[in-house]
């Protein structure tokens, strides 16, 4: 969201930082990502940059430290196939 002007600047960027748990925030947010052409930029720009917190590339912390421990390339990889 720093960086990249996607989708969510048109939004209240709250959004994007959900309380845990706040299952409807988080899928509201991954919902305007999903349809955000910056999706794949935003995302390697959160995994690069080790971003800790709230919704990136259409991806909770939770989801991005999955990606981490397994090595992240090739997910990233398999990313870039389902979002083009
Ligand atoms: S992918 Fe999501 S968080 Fe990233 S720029 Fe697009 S709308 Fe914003």
């Amino acid at each position: 969201m720093a960086d990249i002007r996607g989708l969510c600047a048109k939004y209240d960027p709250e959004l994007w930082f959900p309380l845990p748990k706040d299952e409807a925030s988080t899928a509201a947010a991954k919902a305007v990502c999903a349809r955000c052409e910056a999706r794949l930029g935003c995302l390697t720009v959160a995994l690069d940059r080790n971003y800790e917190f709230g919704i990136w590339g259409g991806m909770t912390e939770e989801e991005r430290r999955a990606i981490r421990r397994r090595g992240g390339q090739a997910d990233v990889l398999r990313l870039v196939g389902t979002l083009v």
